[in-house]
């Protein structure tokens, strides 16, 4: 979860004044909301949950990669009783290709507390959504603003860099200090009324207008009371955040294919990438990888043919891992399929949920 999302410090001080009188800021953003705002599926309906689940699957990710996945799942989850019924594989299943899957947990296990807690019935305040797994501070406004058109703040990835551009904010912006203070503003700049479209009229700016790189200032209804801009210091705001140094592990990854089919292994629901795809695979550390490879395969039976396909790497938040992919040609047998393992024609392996390290391995295969 984000540093927006913190659940903690909700108390913010009110007392410091601002550059520009806050309604200036809103009625602004509202007539250029009106003008150019997005049409986008999630805003044509004030159903909480319909609204729950677009900012869940926008967490991290674009727009275009959401939107099918959004109707795929409403299609299958029209409601959050249905969401909350069905199986977690189900979920994680039709979550494929979204990436951080620790959402499609979350997302179940907050549709079941919304029906055992809450009568089946979104909560309506920022601090009752915050209950809900998943849900931090930065979505748990957007619900609340957007289904209920209540006084909520949000400081999602485009408002937190509107806000440092805007207040020429010359602090790393994942800090105490600068989360404090852009929560401060973000809370003075909404506005009592037309909550609703001033929350999305200030996402889309950050989407449209103030992007990341190539900001469009000359078209922005703020231009004239941006901080940055007076300053000349646009390109340099939000500052970069340093990537912290993360530790590598190497793994060995088997294709075990016998007639066509390959094994493949659902991980645990629990614990790191639960519930996802994987191929077989052999933490290394040093070996010489052949005898690992060996080693692993002497429990099975003899091998028809053995080969490296090729590597690939994967960035987690915590650990980069790297696999080296082995084709693995075992004696033509009929196989029984044991606990979590299965047997899977090549050909359905695009299909199947594998996680970020193991899905890089399918084009070594042709897939
Ligand atoms: S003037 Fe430029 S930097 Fe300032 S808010 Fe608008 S687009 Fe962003």
């Amino acid at each position: 979860m984000s540093a927006a999302d913190s659940k903690n410090d909700l108390k913010i001080d009110l007392s410091d004044a601002l550059p520009f009188v806050p309604g200036d800021i809103s009625s602004r953003l509202l007539d250029w909301y009106a003008l150019a705002g997005r049409d986008l599926p999630w805003r044509r309906t004030r159903d909480p949950y319909r609204i729950w689940l677009s900012e869940i699957m926008l967490q991290q990710t674009t727009v275009a990669a959401v939107t099918g996945y959004y109707q795929r799942f409403l299609e299958r989850f029209p409601e959050v009783t249905t969401l909350a019924a069905a199986p977690l594989e189900e979920v994680i299943d039709l979550w494929a290709g979204l990436g951080y899957y620790a959402r499609a947990r979350n997302l179940h296990a907050a549709a079941r507390m919304v029906v055992e807690d809450f009568a089946g019935k979104f909560p309506r305040t920022t601090q009752e959504l915050m209950l809900l797994p998943g849900v931090g501070r930065s979505t748990a406004g957007a619900v609340s603003a957007l289904a209920f058109d209540q006084r909520a703040p949000i400081l999602d990835a485009n408002v937190r860099r509107v806000l440092c551009r805007l207040f020429a904010l010359q602090e790393q912006p994942r800090s105490g200090s600068a989360e404090k203070k852009l929560w401060i503003w973000a809370e003075k700049l909404t506005p009592h009324e037309s909550v609703h479209d001033y929350t999305q009229a200030i996402m889309d700016l950050g989407a449209l207008v103030c992007t990341s790189s190539n900001p469009r200032c000359e078209q922005c209804p703020l231009e004239s009371l941006c901080q940055a801009r007076r300053q000349n210091l646009v390109g340099l705001l939000p500052l970069k955040v340093a990537r912290k140094k993360i530790p590598s592990r190497q793994q060995l990854a088997l294709l075990l294919v016998d007639q066509g089919r390959c094994l493949v292994q659902r991980r645990p629901t629990s614990g790191l990438l639960g519930g996802l795809w994987e191929f077989p695979g052999i933490d290394v550390a040093g070996e010489d990888p052949l005898e690992a490879v060996h080693q692993y395969c002497a429990g099975l039976e003899k091998i028809d043919k053995l080969s490296l396909l090729g590597q690939a790497q994967h960035t987690y938040s915590h650990f980069r891992l790297e696999v080296s992919f082995y084709r693995v040609d075992l004696e033509p047998r009929n196989r029984v399929e044991q606990g979590a393992q299965h047997w899977l024609p090549l050909a359905d392996l695009t299909q199947l949920p594998l996680h970020g390290a193991h899905k890089k391995l399918l084009p070594l295969i042709g897939a």
